[in-house]
C-alpha cells in the first residue's frame, strides 16, 4: 500500500484525519486567495458581479482541471465547473455555487423551510441559514467543520432521517462520487415531503449516450482517467441522469443554460443547465 495511502487510513481510524484534511483545505483557500488578491488589477472592471460577496470585475478566474483529470472532460465534454469566469477573484465562491445561490433567490422562497444541506458549501450554507433551518450532513462531516460544528454524519444511501421531512434538499455535485447513487436518490425522495424540491447538479455530458461508470472502483488514478477526477464513479450523460432520477420517483425537467443565460452577469459556467427536480404533490 502507498505510503500516502497508508497514513490516511491510519489517522482516519485515530479520528484526527478529517481535522487534518480540514485544516489543509484552508491553507490551500487562503494561499489562493492571497495570491488572488496580488492579481486583482488583472481582474479589474465590471461585466461580471458575484452574487455572495457583491463585488463586480470585467472576469473572473478562469479554473481547467489538472492534467491527470483533463482527459476524461475533453474527451465527453464534462460540463464540470471549467473554463472561463468561474471563480471570483474576492470571495473564492465557484460558479457552480453562484448558479445555486441564484436559483434559491429567484426560484423559491425559502424561509422557515427546512432544508437538508449535504455536503455543505460554506456560501449556500450561510445563505441557507439566515433564512431557513438548514440539517447540514455529509459521511465525512469532520470535513465541514471549519463550515460549522453542526454536521451530522450521514450515508446518502441510509439517511436516518423520518419521511417526508425536508422542504428542499441540496447536494451539489455529490451523487457522482456515490457507488449505489440510485438507492441515494430513493432516499432522497423518501425523506423529502410531497412537492417538495432537490437541487441535485452533478457534472454531466451532453455528448454520452449512456452513464459512464465502474461502482466498484477504489483506484483514484484510474479514477482520475476515466472520470475527470481521482474520487468519481461516473460520468453522467444528461439523459442517463434525468431517467435514474424519474426512476426514483421524482419530476424532472432539464432548463438548458440557454435559458438561464440572463444570469451570465454573475458568472455561471457557460453551457450548464439546470436540472428542476421536484417530489409530485401527489
Ligand atoms: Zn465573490
Amino acid at each position: 500500500m502507498p505510503m500516502k495511502q497508508f497514513l490516511l487510513r491510519l489517522l482516519r481510524r485515530m479520528g484526527i484525519y478529517h481535522p487534518l484534511q480540514s485544516f489543509y483545505r484552508s491553507c490551500i483557500f487562503y494561499t489562493q486567495r492571497f495570491y488572488l488578491r496580488l492579481q486583482f488589477k488583472s481582474f479589474a472592471g465590471s461585466g461580471y458581479t458575484c452574487n455572495v460577496c457583491g463585488h463586480s470585475y470585467l472576469k473572473f478566474k478562469e479554473d481547467e482541471p489538472a492534467h491527470e483529470n483533463a482527459h476524461a472532460i475533453r474527451k465527453w465534454n464534462v460540463i464540470a465547473g471549467y473554463g472561463k469566469n468561474i471563480i471570483c477573484p474576492y470571495c473564492m465562491s465557484h460558479a457552480r455555487e453562484r448558479l445555486v445561490l441564484q436559483v434559491l433567490k429567484e426560484k423559491m422562497d425559502i424561509t422557515d423551510w427546512h432544508v437538508l444541506h449535504l455536503s455543505p458549501e460554506k456560501n449556500l450554507y450561510t445563505f441557507l441559514a439566515q433564512r431557513s433551518r438548514v440539517t447540514a450532513a455529509d459521511i465525512q462531516p469532520g470535513f465541514y467543520h471549519h463550515i460549522t460544528k453542526g454536521v451530522e454524519k450521514q450515508d446518502a444511501t441510509q439517511l436516518t432521517y423520518p419521511d417526508n421531512t425536508f422542504d428542499l434538499m441540496i447536494a451539489n455535485h455529490v451523487l457522482e462520487h456515490i457507488p449505489e447513487d440510485e438507492q441515494a436518490m430513493r432516499e432522497f425522495f423518501r425523506v423529502l415531503k410531497p412537492g417538495a424540491r432537490a437541487i441535485l447538479q452533478v457534472p454531466y455530458s451532453n455528448e454520452l449516450e449512456d452513464i459512464q461508470e465502474q461502482k466498484e472502483i477504489n483506484d483514484p488514478e484510474m479514477q482520475s482517467r476515466l472520470f475527470g477526477q481521482k474520487d468519481h464513479v461516473r460520468v453522467y450523460s444528461c439523459n442517463g441522469y434525468m431517467k435514474r432520477l424519474t426512476n426514483a420517483g421524482f419530476e424532472v425537467r432539464f432548463v438548458p443554460y440557454e435559458h438561464l443565460s440572463q444570469w451570465y452577469v454573475y458568472a455561471i459556467q457557460a453551457q450548464e443547465g439546470f436540472f428542476e427536480i421536484q417530489k409530485p404533490v401527489i
